[in-house]
């Protein structure tokens, strides 16, 4: 088979199994809440992904149903600090103390939850979060929502499925600035890691 490597056109997106239901057991699941935050889902945020705001319900959703399971509820909160080198790619956002930095508040995480502040893309790179992961809470599957799909989550997810946790992602629960970002996320959680995509938050349960 040969393909044109430069200029790619209207590339299709192959084929990504989605699956009807999945039932995941309580105490060996994480439920991971990337990024949420005023500066990417908020109007007046320095970095706003439109789309997240849909995916705000389908979230909450499956919160709910986490905490009513006691499954882990984990949140990443991207942070930075004067200066970070991160602001040269983006603008600036997420700055440690601002409004912008804030998880939102529809998905306000409870005492019991866990907040990791993270200051690159992946929530596992400088942080805790394996260590409560895998050594304190033994956790097996990671099921990521949030924002945004091929930068913080596809990031994160890579991380987790280079630790070989399984990785659940419903579609409606992640958001991305293009069709085009959404479809790579999927595309290569599935194909990598060999991570289970469904429809919609709706179709995880918890056992
Ligand atoms: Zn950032």
């Amino acid at each position: 088979m040969s393909f044109n490597y430069l200029p790619l056109k209207n590339v299709d997106v192959p084929e990504i199994p989605i699956k009807k239901n999945v039932s995941l057991s309580a105490s060996k699941t994480a439920l991971i809440v990337v990024d949420m935050q005023n500066d990417f889902v908020k109007d007046k945020g320095s970095l706003l992904v439109p789309s997240a705001k849909e995916t705000v319900l389908n979230i909450k959703r499956l919160i709910s149903a986490a905490r009513k399971k006691d499954v882990v509820v984990c949140y990443t909160q991207d942070t930075h600090f004067k200066d970070d080198k991160e602001w040269k790619i983006w603008p600036k956002h997420c700055e440690k103390g601002s409004w912008g930095c804030e998880i939102i508040k529809e998905l306000k995480p409870t005492k019991n939850d866990l907040v990791f502040q993270k200051n690159r893309y992946d929530g596992f790179y400088g942080t805790t979060l394996n260590h409560y992961l895998s050594n304190v809470w033994k956790i097996e599957n990671i099921i990521l929502t949030g924002t945004v799909s091929n930068i913080c989550v596809a990031q994160t997810a890579a991380s987790a499925g280079l630790r070989w946790y399984n990785i659940v992602i419903p579609a409606d629960s992640i958001s991305a600035l293009t069709e085009f970002d959404q479809a790579l996320t999927l595309r290569q959680v599935s194909f990598l890691f060999n991570g289970v995509i469904v429809k919609s938050s709706n179709d995880i349960k918890f056992k």
